[in-house]
């Protein structure tokens, strides 16, 4: 799965669990468990039939999903955004840098590894990545006074 979805992914799920409307006591309670999941979205996002795509192609959609985020970061006065974000591709940073062969070797059991899917999956993927970026945009994850 692209490292852009990952890190778009986890910011959504972090905009749309609203912790940040919450009272302070309770959004610092909450927010551990927010980012763990965030952390653990990756883990269900490679468990999806999905074509992978070349480093390039991939760093490149990554940076500049990471230029969104710091964008969004910065309209919102939102830095637990970034967090969020970079947790989502945190798996994926781990196996690259060979961190653990142990964590390798758990993260290579959830990944997809079935047959061949058809390339167009990966249009699918970009159209779910745009989605995403949408509700990033649109769900400050503060309550609307009425
Ligand atoms: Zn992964």
């Amino acid at each position: 799965m692209l490292v852009a979805t990952h890190m778009a992914a986890a910011a959504a799920l972090y905009r749309l669990s609203s912790v940040r409307s919450l009272p302070r006591p309770a959004r610092w309670g909450a927010m551990p468990a927010v980012l763990a999941l965030c952390f653990a979205s990756h883990f269900a996002l490679d468990a999806i039939p999905h074509r992978e795509l070349q480093m390039p192609g991939n760093t490149m959609l990554g940076l500049l999903v990471i230029a969104y985020l710091l964008y969004i970061a910065w309209r919102d006065g939102d830095i637990l955004l970034l967090a969020a974000g970079f947790l989502g591709a945190l798996p994926d940073v781990m196996w690259v840098l060979d961190v653990s062969s142990s964590f390798n070797q758990f993260h290579s059991s959830l990944h997809f590894n079935g047959v061949r899917v058809p390339f167009y999956i990966l249009f699918v993927e970009l159209a779910g990545l745009l989605a995403l970026t949408v509700i990033i945009h649109l769900k400050s994850g503060l309550r609307r006074e009425c």
